[in-house]
């Protein structure tokens, strides 16, 4: 009961990448850069060790971004070439390569770091892939000329790389679609169509991530302007719920989200987000606890998953790895708290 895990990524140490940014230039190049990445990730395989989590991710340590580490392997794509692009409903400018034609994928794009995650933890693993409706508003298309039937491209190259992650042994794929929570009628409509093709044939456990999105200041900006009811969820959580994905991760602590929205995900496991990740401040035990709780009366306990509310990339390290330890404890109190006796 109340198994913890991570969104996804996790800061990059000071030798690694830039840090504290969302678009770290890396330290080093070639065959020393892909070491390094493989040094960050067992890295941070201990400390969600440590802190006692049950779900072990690779932290995204390989990839510079959760959308474009992906399409650096996909041919049809410009990186040379990039433009600046309003993205998430223009909340934010972002530099972003180009599609100029078919897309196909290249070869594997995480066989390093997924068979380097099995082989050195033997708990459970997820790897997580950007959804097909983020890729799309991430990149700047001169190719396809239709959001969905870009979508549907990327999903089908999702779909490969998500089979051999799962025959590389990962037991959950997760699709990170923060785009649902800004384009909520063309989400229910069909992005969650183009996530189940790029979930298509998967018999391991599947997930998608939706959320308010990571804790810089654009984002936090926005989320000011939301009101106090913050009901987006409201209106693609029933398209999820109809869906073939597994687990849904959701924003919750310290957020406007009614809480009563979960109850939208019956019959799914639920990811609640008890860990903030727009403030430094470390959650305590109680606090884990106290919103595992509030998310308790709409969600069985046995699918309930405490989890952070988004990734932690933009942290400092120590900030993280606190937060990692307070997930674990206050799942630990839960447990105590609410437990079958
Ligand atoms: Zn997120």
């Amino acid at each position: 009961m109340f198994d913890t895990a991570i969104a996804g990524s996790l800061p990059k140490p000071a030798w690694l990448a830039e840090t504290e940014k969302l678009w770290p230039k890396w330290k080093s190049e070639g065959a020393e850069l892909a070491q390094a990445k493989l040094d960050a990730t067992l890295l941070w395989i201990k400390a969600q060790e440590d802190a006692g989590l049950d779900v072990i991710g690779d932290g995204e340590m390989s990839r510079q971004h959760f959308v474009h580490g992906f399409l650096e392997q996909v041919e049809g794509i410009d990186f040379e070439h990039k433009v600046e692009m309003g993205i998430r409903n223009d909340r934010y400018k972002a530099m972003v390569p180009q599609v100029v034609a078919a897309l196909r994928l290249k070869g594997r794009v995480h066989a390093a770091e997924a068979r380097f995650l099995r082989a050195h933890t033997t708990r459970k693993i997820k790897f997580t892939l950007p959804g097909p409706m983020t890729i799309v508003d991430t990149v700047a298309d001169k190719f396809y000329g239709d959001r969905v039937a870009l979508a549907f491209a990327f999903a089908e190259l999702l779909n490969q790389e998500a089979l051999a992650l799962q025959a590389d042994g990962v037991d959950i794929v997760q699709f990170d679609e923060p785009a649902f929570n800004v384009y909520m009628a063309d989400a229910a409509d069909w992005g969650v169509k183009a996530l189940e093709r790029a979930a298509q044939g998967l018999t391991c456990t599947t997930a998608v991530h939706i959320c308010y999105g990571y804790g810089i200041k654009a984002n936090v900006d926005w989320k000011n302007t939301l009101g106090a009811e913050w009901r987006q969820y409201e209106l693609v959580l029933p398209a999820l719920a109809a869906s073939c994905i597994d687990q849904v991760s959701l924003e919750s602590i310290h957020s406007h989200v009614p809480a009563e929205l979960m109850a939208l995900l019956e019959g799914k496991d639920v990811m609640v987000g008890v860990i903030d990740v727009a403030s430094d401040q470390i959650e305590t035990a109680e606090e884990v606890a106290d919103t595992i709780g509030r998310a308790l009366q709409f969600v069985p306990r046995d699918r309930l998953i405490p989890c952070t509310n988004c990734g932690l990339a933009p942290m400092s390290r120590a900030v993280a790895e606190a937060k990692l330890a307070a997930l674990a404890a206050g799942a630990a109190l839960a447990r105590q708290r609410y437990g079958a006796g």
